[in-house]
């Protein structure tokens, strides 16, 4: 019967996927504790959706890096055409390349202009570290705690978050200086107070240059995204970029996640902070999943660091990668991305905050755009993190068809990153869903 074939099938694909789980777990060395024990095994994908082997459909909601979601067929051919054309030479790659990071710098504020090319968000934001550290000839940098920059040994060294890794306070090296998560909804200044953020930061700044340490640079993400997506407080960069800027040092802004159209614009987190970084990495969605990043900066900057320190990337923004990149900036110009990020999200964000008037575990929706937080504790006023919920909540959804991450130090945040193609009646879906979960328990 059908009965028996659906069953038949189901096993087969659980099998297959404990097979895989071994597979990965005996081979493969980055496993950490977020995979999934069973994961279905994806084979392919459109637009928003996933396929597994099991037959079945998944809404992939958590995906930052694929703005133009999966299976785009003018991304395909456009990579595909370049790879059949010229792979890669690392002497003589312009054509393509030349055009990226020129129309890459047309998308970035004045005065930044000039652009290397990476392979990855690590990459952008070590090397805008590595430009910093030249360009000033120092040796200290201040960021932010909670924050994630990557995984190479500076971005890694800036990263805070013992979320991500449990080790990343104690293995802090000498020249990184943390000042506070600027989160107005959970740290030590809420609300209002949230106003005290910047000048402890600025504080922190003058001290160490007072010391006879001062920073090269501060970095940060401009849009608080570990934590779920908060934006930081009003005044935050002005105030603490002045700083840096004053003690000689330099502007970082990490727009690896939250930055590239995510918002509703390219650079909402410091457009509507009213300041422009001085360095700026990218990565993630710039090539929609082919390995592409950048980092952008004045030529004035770019200079700086050619006299002290040096780059070369043998397949950063090769002929192919760049491709890519261009195609997904045409995409951004011809498929109103940024549009669907703001009204879908607007939607969605709206839909989220009806359903936490009957939740009560729901605590807060964070964010904008496409890049939502739905925060769940255990009690509204003590703000106690509903971290177990959370994971159980996660894995009902996968069982629902809908694939999420926790986020934030308390892994109780589920972030809410889909593609930017994403359709309402898609992001409708994942509402039901999670009403569902909400209501039926977990
Ligand atoms: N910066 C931020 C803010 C990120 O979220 C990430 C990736 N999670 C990175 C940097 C590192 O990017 P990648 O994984 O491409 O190296």
């Amino acid at each position: 019967t059908g009965d028996d074939a659906d069953t038949a099938d189901r096993t087969t694909a659980e099998r297959d996927a404990a097979d895989l789980v071994a597979r990965r777990d005996r081979t493969y060395a980055e496993v950490q504790e977020h995979y999934y024990e069973a994961p279905p095994r994806i084979e392919r994908g459109w637009r928003e959706h996933l396929v597994g082997t099991d037959g079945r459909v998944y809404l992939d909601m958590v995906n930052n890096v694929t703005p133009l979601g999966h299976g785009h067929p003018g991304l395909a051919a456009a990579v595909a055409q370049q790879l059949r054309t010229l792979n890669t030479n690392s002497r003589f790659n312009y054509g393509a390349v030349v055009e990226f990071a020129e129309r890459l710098a047309g998308v970035a504020p004045d005065p930044l202009d000039t652009v290397f090319l990476v392979n990855s968000g690590s990459e952008a934001t070590d090397l805008a570290i590595r430009v910093a550290l030249a360009a000033t000839g120092r040796r200290d940098v201040v960021s932010v705690l909670e924050a994630y920059h990557g995984w190479t040994y500076a971005s890694d060294a800036v990263s805070t978050s013992t979320a991500d890794n449990p080790n990343a306070l104690a293995s802090r090296p000498d020249w990184v200086h943390p000042v506070d998560a600027p989160n107005p909804f959970r740290g030590r200044h809420r609300g209002a107070d949230a106003a005290r953020y910047a000048p402890e930061a600025a504080e922190r700044i003058r001290e160490l240059a007072a010391s006879g340490r001062p920073p090269a640079a501060f970095i940060a993400e401009t849009f608080y995204g570990n934590a779920g997506g908060i934006p930081l407080p009003d005044d935050y960069l002005a105030e603490v970029y002045a700083a840096v800027r004053e003690a000689g040092g330099l502007a970082i802004a990490d727009e690896v996640q939250a930055g590239y159209g995510r918002l509703g614009n390219w650079f909402w987190g410091f457009e509507q902070q009213g300041v422009v970084p001085d360095v700026i990495a990218v990565a993630k969605a710039a090539g929609n999943g082919y390995p592409l990043g950048a980092v952008i900066t004045t030529r004035e900057i770019a200079a700086r660091f050619r006299t002290q320190g040096y780059f070369f990337s043998s397949t950063g923004g090769s002929p192919a990668s760049s491709v890519a990149g261009l195609t997904v900036l045409d995409a951004f110009r011809d498929e109103g991305l940024q549009r669907n990020a703001a009204e879908t999200g607007a939607h969605l964000k709206g839909r989220l905050e009806a359903l936490a008037e009957r939740h009560p575990l729901i605590g807060a929706v964070h964010g904008l755009g496409l890049y939502l937080g739905v925060e769940f504790v255990r009690d509204r006023a003590t703000l106690e993190p509903a971290t177990e919920e959370t994971a159980a909540i996660c894995d009902r959804l996968l069982e629902l068809g809908v694939i999420m991450q926790p986020t934030g130090d308390h892994q109780n945040v589920l972030k809410v990153k889909p593609p930017l193609v994403v359709a309402r009646e898609s992001a409708d879906f994942f509402v039901a869903m999670l009403d569902r979960v909400l209501s039926e328990g977990w």
